[in-house]
């Protein structure tokens, strides 16, 4: 392992500070009560203010201190210059002090790809249902998915008025990921995790077809990956095209570092260079452990009807 003043390690630092403050902002704009609500393709497709302020918050702030990145956010918003209050220019220390995995130590800043999902869950958002929302920051080489950052912006916020809300989780593929308590499903249960908004007939065909003794419906790509590492759940399947590049890049890094796996529904896996299509077409299929239980028990005719 190189020392942490590497690229990568300055980036991941700096991304979590960043994301934390993309956290703030979606708290802040539920307190001031005007959303902003702006329906983008349909009405399951939703940008609220937060999700423009957050995007503005990350995307400026990482283009000031790492201008030759390639930045890719999944809000289209006007170039305009960005107030000041909106930057966040500290890095998180803790991060500074791991050592960079030797692999990435030489890597250079244009080099690099950054997915920003500024709030991931909008639909649910909309609705109240804030501990599903995430802030996504995931960091690509080569195409390769290696690092990236969560923040939950309303963790804890059933726990009373004096819980601290929000939490950061972040990792590094060869270095790990830290921010959470790993833990698994009781072994032999097979509980799925999928879409609350965004179903449709691929995907409960699929679900019904993995014979999972539970099913739970809940919003956000970062959510349900934070599901898996944490015992919740143990296979997100998602038999649908709906879900981009900027929803898997970050979570699937999590996971990764934690010995899990990121998929499409016919086991490849993702790309993330800056030239890729934003759709992950061919679906989502992920777990922590057992991946090929899920994976045989994709129907074929589900895998004929998704083309990555
Ligand atoms: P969900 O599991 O429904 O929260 O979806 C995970 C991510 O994929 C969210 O960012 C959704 O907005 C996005 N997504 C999934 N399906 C669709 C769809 N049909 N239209 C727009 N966005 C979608
Ligand atoms: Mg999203
Ligand atoms: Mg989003």
């Amino acid at each position: 392992m190189a020392s942490s003043n590497t690229v990568l390690m300055r980036l991941v630092a700096s991304a979590y500070s960043i994301a934390q403050k993309a956290g703030m902002i979606v708290r802040r704009v539920i307190a001031e009560g005007d959303l902003g609500i702006v329906e983008k393709t349909c009405a399951t497709d939703l940008q609220t203010k937060a999700d423009r302020l957050a995007q503005m918050s990350i995307c400026s702030s990482l283009a000031r201190k790492f201008p030759k990145l390639t930045i890719i956010g999944e809000e289209d918003l006007p170039s305009e210059e960005v107030d000041q209050e909106l930057i966040e220019d500290s890095q998180w220390e803790e991060i500074l002090k791991q050592p960079c995995p030797s692999q990435y130590s030489a890597i250079q800043e244009e080099d690099l790809v950054v997915w920003v999902d500024p709030l991931d869950g909008t639909k649910e958002y909309t609705e109240g249902l804030l501990d599903n929302v995430t802030v996504l920051i995931g960091i690509a080489y080569e195409g390769k998915a290696i690092a990236g950052v969560i923040n939950q912006p309303y963790y804890n916020y059933e726990a009373g008025p004096d819980a601290v809300l929000g939490r950061t989780i972040w990792g590094v593929l060869g270095l790990g990921a830290f921010g959470f308590q790993l833990k698994e499903v009781p072994a032999g249960k097979h509980i799925i995790t999928t879409t609350r908004s965004h179903s449709n007939k691929l995907v409960t065909d699929c679900v019904t077809a993995m014979n999972p003794d539970a099913v739970l419906q809940v919003g956000g790509a970062g959510n349900k990956i934070i599901q898996l590492i944490e015992g919740k759940a143990s296979a997100y399947v998602f038999a649908s095209p709906g879900c981009k590049k900027w929803d898997t890049c970050a979570p699937e890094v999590i996971l990764h570092a934690v010995g899990g796996k990121l998929t499409d529904i016919h086991g490849n896996v993702l790309q993330y260079h800056k030239d890729v299509k934003h759709m992950n077409s061919a679906g989502v299929l992920a777990t922590l452990r057992n991946y090929d239980y899920y994976a045989s028990r994709v129907p074929e005719s589900i895998k004929n009807a998704l083309v990555p």
